[in-house]
């Protein structure tokens, strides 16, 4: 069944926290993707995702880079997990050359900004979030195929 949880952040830090709660969710394998307008929250949320899997490097956009990977771990079995940023890609093509098909079937979690772009990639078990902005700080998260609690 799929499930469909709704949230409002108020503030940068909320929004951490919810990928905190989403992080602790996940499983080896997991896809999120992500979706929204510059500025959403995405790069903000992934970062709360990080903290999850105690990763202390502080996680930035790979927007230039397409493709960040860190080594984290959960009770202390290493867990690696790629952010990936499709933001300046125009071409399916790209997404290939990019070798995301074997990120995506591998035990990493893999979380993805402008994850529509990859649409024909994204395995039917992926995780969706969808992050509307409202007034000033507010914003609107709608999360699909998890429970966080
Ligand atoms: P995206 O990756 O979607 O482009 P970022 O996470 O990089 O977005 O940036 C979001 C910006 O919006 C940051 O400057 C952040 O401080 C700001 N912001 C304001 N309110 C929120 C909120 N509730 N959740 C997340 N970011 C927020
Ligand atoms: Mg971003």
């Amino acid at each position: 069944m799929q499930t469909l949880n709704r949230y409002r952040t108020e503030t940068p830090d909320r929004t951490i926290r919810l990928g905190l709660e989403i992080g602790r969710r996940l499983l080896p394998g997991s896809v999120v993707a992500l979706h929204g307008p510059l500025g959403a929250g995405k790069t903000t949320l992934v970062k709360g995702i990080a903290r999850s899997l105690n990763i202390e490097e502080a996680v930035t956009s790979p927007s230039f880079t397409l493709i960040a990977e860190y080594e984290g771990n959960r009770e202390g079995i290493p867990i690696t997990l790629y952010h990936i940023d499709l933001y300046r890609i125009s071409h399916p093509q790209e997404i290939e050359d990019l070798g995301m098909e074997e990120i995506l079937n591998g035990d990493a979690i893999c979380v993805i900004e402008w994850a529509e772009k990859a649409s024909e990639f994204l395995p039917e078990s992926s995780v969706h979030v969808e992050i509307v902005i409202g007034d000033r700080e507010k914003r609107q998260i709608t999360v699909r195929g998890i429970s966080p609690a």
